[in-house]
């Protein structure tokens, strides 16, 4: 698996800071309220596992699937709700825990399919940003890293599911993508 990693982007180590940053910020926003982590799956688990750990006030969490990449590294701006979340979020203060933003389509759908259930306050937490590509704009109220415009896998992102289990943030070398014919 590491042989196939052109580069570590960020390290384990400065993921777990961020974390533990956001947690901090987090915490101290949503004191005395109601705070519903929503997570992306699959990728998005990860991230959210290491900051609910970090935050310090009572939060309960719910998760919600979309396909909007398939195995391809191409948005291709098609989303698909494909589980929903398991309780009603009315009322309640939602925080959606997205590992990475790209276009801004996924966020977008999902955004708007949320807010119609009449939740008290939407915000997103995104850990990367990958801002040049933005083709609708998203509101993040907590950011972890600004990356440039580069494939990246680990800690809970993939390429044709795999990498998800890489301790840090990498790009993968070109030629991985070739013999898949990507
Ligand atoms: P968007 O709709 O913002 O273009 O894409 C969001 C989704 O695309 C992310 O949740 C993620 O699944 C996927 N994605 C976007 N960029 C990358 C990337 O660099 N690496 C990986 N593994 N997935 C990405």
């Amino acid at each position: 698996m590491l042989e196939d990693i052109e580069e570590i982007l960020i390290t384990e180590k400065e993921i777990k800071k961020k974390v533990k940053e956001l947690g901090k910020k987090i915490s101290k926003k949503y004191a005395g309220k109601e705070l519903v982590l929503v997570s992306i799956l699959r990728g998005g688990a990860f991230f959210l596992a290491d900051l609910a750990r970090n935050i310090t006030i009572p939060v309960s969490i719910d998760f919600i699937a979309v396909s909007s990449y398939g195995t391809s590294t191409k948005s291709t701006g098609v989303v698909k709700l494909i589980k929903d979340l398991e309780e009603s979020i009315e009322n309640k203060d939602i925080l959606v825990i997205e590992d990475i933003i790209d276009t801004g389509l996924t966020l977008r759908y999902l955004l708007k399919n949320l807010q119609a259930r009449n939740p008290a306050s939407l915000n997103v937490c995104a850990l990367l940003d990958k801002s040049v590509r933005r083709i609708v704009e998203i509101p993040i109220l907590f950011k972890g890293f600004d990356i440039p415009d580069v494939f990246v896998v680990g800690y809970g992102l993939d390429y044709d599911q795999k990498y998800r289990n890489l301790p840090f943030i990498g790009v993968l070398k070109p030629e991985v993508f070739l013999r898949k014919g990507e």
